[in-house]
């Protein structure tokens, strides 16, 4: 039998653990027709794989009855569809559903499904932990264990789309949107998070519009500009404040990229999206902190001249955050001064909270590398750091 050779590359998890086959769930439609044809297989083959592998999810290359004996018994050989094992399931009363899965290293992170009418939309992870320490976020709190590979990042939309395709049988699909604001900073994993989304906004893969992929950040700013030359999906950046002063208060990487910076190359990726398309602009609101209305006047100069939308999330506790949340007068305050001045604003909802599943407050279980977990545990014991 003849060599199995694979000219796309492996985008290995960062993780301890070798892998040692190719990654299937990982691998674009480009990919499998360069694999194909490398191999002296027709490159119009790669439909049917990615069929059996994202509409079909047959984790057996035995299933794949339409592709010749010989090359599925190559495929055997060097290759795998792994998909992340599911550690535990936990469904809030709202209906939100939060799965914690393993990584390649042992490490386990969450992805979370939100059905809202006949929208269900998936948060997905892109890094078990983040290196990005963000003050008001319990991820940002456990430290970094390792990048998750474009198969672990695509194998979170299949294994919901899969259990969640008997729950909502009328419906085409169960994930009508994804938003790459699970645990991590998608810009910081970006050589498995690009053909990830790829293979989400395929219709070979999931099928998902590029106005419902969303890619989130929490201002990477040549990450952004990497963006620009390679997908059109959608882009969320994290805010949280009106100026820099405060913004390197709660995000730490402000300091590197500061807010003009920021918007600079946003402004570059929305006109290149060629569409009407805005970036939208996620604003944590934290009592006291980054919640007064004079705030709401800065961001309202400060935005004066970027088309966007503006997307309020009061905070979502988490122990020793030593954050509140703001109470909703306060919230709602905030967000009429912003619609006074013509800004299209909404106020996030909280949800899942009962199962830990809401926005910030995931946080898997996660082998650090960083001794930041142990840094913040000593916070709380009241030991100083
Ligand atoms: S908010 Fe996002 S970027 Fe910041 S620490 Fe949390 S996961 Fe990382």
């Amino acid at each position: 039998m003849s060599e199995l050779v694979s000219p796309a590359p492996l985008q290995a998890a960062d993780s301890d653990e070798p892998v040692s086959k190719l990654d299937l769930l990982g691998f674009t439609r480009t990919q499998f027709e360069a694999l194909l044809e490398a191999n002296g297989e027709q490159r119009w083959r790669a439909p049917q794989i990615m069929k059996w592998l994202h509409h079909r999810y047959v984790d057996d290359f035995e299933a794949m009855t339409d592709i010749s004996k010989a090359f599925r018994l190559k495929l055997a050989e060097v290759a795998e569809i792994h998909e992340p094992e599911i550690i535990s399931e936990h469904k809030s009363i709202d209906g939100t559903r939060k799965w914690l899965m393993k990584a390649r290293s042992g490490s386990a992170f969450e992805t979370v499904f939100i059905p809202e009418g006949p929208r269900g939309t998936l948060c997905v992870s892109s890094q078990v932990g983040c290196v990005l320490d963000c003050s008001f976020c319990s991820t940002g709190k456990q430290g970094f264990n390792s990048n998750l590979s474009a198969g672990e990042i695509v194998g979170q939309v299949r294994i919901a789309q899969r259990i969640l395709s008997t729950e909502y049988p009328d419906r085409r699909r169960a994930v009508t949107n994804v938003v790459m604001m699970g645990m991590g900073e998608p810009l910081l994993n970006l050589d498995n998070v690009l053909p990830a989304v790829e293979i989400m906004m395929d219709d070979l893969g999931y099928g998902i519009s590029k106005r419902k992929v969303t890619i989130s950040t929490a201002g990477v700013v040549p990450g952004i500009e990497r963006l620009c030359e390679t997908t059109d999906a959608s882009l969320a950046i994290s805010l949280h404040a009106p100026n820099d002063e405060l913004r390197n208060q709660l995000v730490p990487l402000n300091r590197k990229y500061p807010i003009a910076e920021l918007l600079a190359v946003c402004r570059k990726y929305a006109k290149n999206l060629g569409d009407k398309r805005t970036v939208t602009v996620e604003y944590t609101l934290i009592d006291g902190i980054n919640d007064h209305l004079e705030h709401a006047d800065q961001l309202i100069v400060l935005l004066r001249d970027f088309p966007c939308k503006i997307n309020l999330i009061p905070f979502n506790p988490f122990p020793g955050s030593g954050y509140k949340t703001p109470k909703p007068q306060r919230v709602r305050a905030f967000q009429e001064k912003l619609v006074a001045a013509e800004y299209a604003t909404m106020v996030r909802t909280t949800r899942g909270q009962d199962i830990q599943a809401a926005c910030g407050q995931l946080v898997g279980e996660v082998a650090d590398k960083t001794r930041r977990q142990e840094k913040y545990q000593r916070i709380a014991a009241g030991v100083v750091a």
